[in-house]
């Protein structure tokens, strides 16, 4: 396990302002002494779990979410371990205020509650010294998380602002992996925005133009990346809310170059795959049983259905006939072949077939044993849609994955409510237990935090060269392998989001084994895998500086 701050420890105030190594009120007599620190504090020292406590009980006073994220990214500045303490001991409590939903509401308000930057702001005019601006960063990356805002959530371009979700991610990243916090660094590129609410806001922090597009964005990317490697070689890069037609773009060009995955397509794919891993176990059929609609045909539809073939392939089904048990709708219609002017990543389902115009047509022509929502449009899932999966399946798997909460396809309650309780249901943003006819239901999240922060741990651990589906496809089964039978009796297709530490260090193995596996780790092999991975994680209990 790590620990920050035993080698060149800082004195005095620059201590107390170095957020990795700040204990305040903790720190002890003896260090008080050691490091010029008797003065600066208030006399009684208290423990971590009484600063956890009364920051706990701080944050619970305070009624609105924003300002809860405000205090919550205050104690994120001051005092790092402390934050990831009262993270990782309160994941299901803490995580929706530091990522979905809390997080979108915060990239909206971003310039009007900021207080200190987090990360690296790139700018399109910084071209031609992105890496000297790069070795502005203290400390050395090993996991960079960049967005260009242009799709933030489901709440479309938030220029700079979005600059939350990379801060949030990298959050996770240490919360449910134990990722080391020294070792993460968010970058924001600002390639201008297209919010005009934005542009016309004085306290917008990004730059007052319109997006660059074409040449222009593709070389401050390239040069981006070029510039992340040199300065910070083995670095992990994940790209995060890009705009699709981006961000498939991209994927496919570096991710047979350098260490880089896109968490909106590969990660939401694993996710969304570990879920109908367990409805199938309820349901006591395979894959090839299932027939999925999905509504919304971009990063994470075609993701998920990408995933969803690749892993039927790998139980020896022919690519093509996979490929038929996955239809799109967009907001066209139903994706067919007749259509033209597709754009690439929706061609493998572009299915022989009539048109059809919209959602509920599509469920009635295509009969399909499960949907799945990943269009951002609230409400689409309407009691009609429901009660016709109800009438088609005996468990219907409905997943409502859009984000945040005012984007969901339908809540837990209309989801049960719509299907007579026997939906098999998962969501993006996170709803309540609920009592449905006498019967406790527990909806879980298909929150990508199960999975991307095991994925860049198990990378990390053993020098991943290169990050493959077929890690995202290990990290799906490991996932789904941890949810219980009681689990799923309680209609939880997830384990609790409380477990996320144990299962990131399971997922970190199996990626790491596949990457031995093929080639693509730099480190030599241990023996014990899990002891290579708990070597990587980081501890946020406090070290002794004694
Ligand atoms: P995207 O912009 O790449 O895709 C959105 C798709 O929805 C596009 O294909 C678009 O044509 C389609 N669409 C828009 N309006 C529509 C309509 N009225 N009817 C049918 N289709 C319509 O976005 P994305 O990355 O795929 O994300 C989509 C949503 O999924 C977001 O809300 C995001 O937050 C959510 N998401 C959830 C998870 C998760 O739960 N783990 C993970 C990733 C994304």
């Amino acid at each position: 396990m790590k620990k920050h701050g035993h080698d060149s420890v800082p004195h005095g105030v620059r201590l107390l302002h170095d957020p990795l190594r700040n204990k305040g009120t903790a720190f002890t007599e003896v260090e008080r002494d050691a490091l010029g620190l008797r003065g600066l504090l208030p006399p009684h020292i208290h423990t971590q779990d009484e600063q956890m406590a009364r920051f706990l009980a701080h944050l619970r006073n305070l009624a609105d979410p924003l300002e809860q994220f405000v205090a919550l990214c205050s104690l994120h500045d001051r005092n790092e371990a402390l934050f990831f303490r009262v993270v990782c001991d309160n994941v299901d409590e803490i995580m929706p205020l530091i990522y979905t939903p809390t997080v979108g509401l915060a990239c909206q308000r971003f310039g009007h509650i900021f207080q200190r930057p987090r990360g690296m702001f790139i700018s399109i005019n910084d071209r031609g010294r992105i890496a000297e601006i790069l070795r502005n960063w203290p400390l050395k990356a090993g996991i960079i998380v960049v967005t260009d805002g242009e799709r933030i959530l489901g709440l479309g371009d938030q220029g700079a602002n979005g600059m939350g979700i990379p801060v949030g991610k990298l959050s996770l990243y240490t919360a449910c992996a134990g990722v080391d916090p020294a070792i993460c660094l968010p970058v924001t590129l600002d390639m201008g925005t297209n919010n005009e609410t934005l542009l016309a806001d004085p306290y917008y922090v990004g730059l007052r133009r319109h997006r660059v597009t074409g040449p222009a964005y593709d070389e401050l990317i390239d040069e981006f990346i070029t510039a992340a490697r040199e300065v910070f070689p083995d670095v992990i890069i994940q790209f995060e809310d890009f705009a699709n037609h981006n961000a498939f773009r991209l994927l496919e060009r570096y991710r047979n170059q350098i260490c880089t995955f896109n968490d909106d397509i590969q990660g939401t794919a694993s996710v969304a795959l570990a879920g109908v891993f367990s409805a199938l176990r309820v349901k006591g059929t395979q894959l090839a049983d299932e027939k999925f609609l999905f509504l919304g045909a971009g990063e994470a539809a075609t993701g998920i259905a990408d995933l969803i073939v690749a892993a039927m392939v790998a139980q020896g089904i022919d690519v093509n006939v996979a490929r038929q048990s996955c239809w799109l709708v967009d907001s066209k219609g139903l994706v067919v072949k007749s259509r033209e002017g597709l754009a690439a990543q929706k061609l493998p389902y572009a299915h022989e077939h009539a048109q059809v115009g919209d959602f509920l047509s599509a469920l009635n022509a295509l009969k399909p044993t499960a949907i799945i929502g990943v269009a951002a449009v609230g409400g689409t899932f309407t009691p009609e849609v429901l009660h016709t999966m109800a009438d088609l399946n005996e468990r219907p798997i409905v997943f409502a994955l859009s984000n945040p909460t005012s984007k969901a396809e339908c809540t837990a309650q209309e989801a049960y409510q719509g299907t007579d309780g026997r939906a098999l249901f998962a969501s993006g943003s996170p709803f309540l237990p609920l009592d449905f006819k006498g019967k406790r239901m527990v909806p879980r999240q298909g929150n990508n935090s199960y999975i991307f922060p095991g994925v860049g741990l198990g990378a990390i651990a053993c020098g991943a060269t290169r990050i493959t589906d077929e890690m995202f496809l290990a990290a799906a089964q490991t996932l789904a392998a941890q949810v219980t039978p009681a689990d799923l009796d309680q209609g939880s297709l997830f384990p609790p989001l409380a477990n996320t530490r144990d299962v990131s260090a399971r997922i970190a193995v199996a990626v790491a084994e596949v990457a031995y596996e093929r080639g693509l780790a730099a480190r030599s092999r241990p023996e014990d895998m899990m002891a290579l991975v708990q070597s990587h994680v980081y501890d946020p209990h406090y070290p002794s500086y004694a």
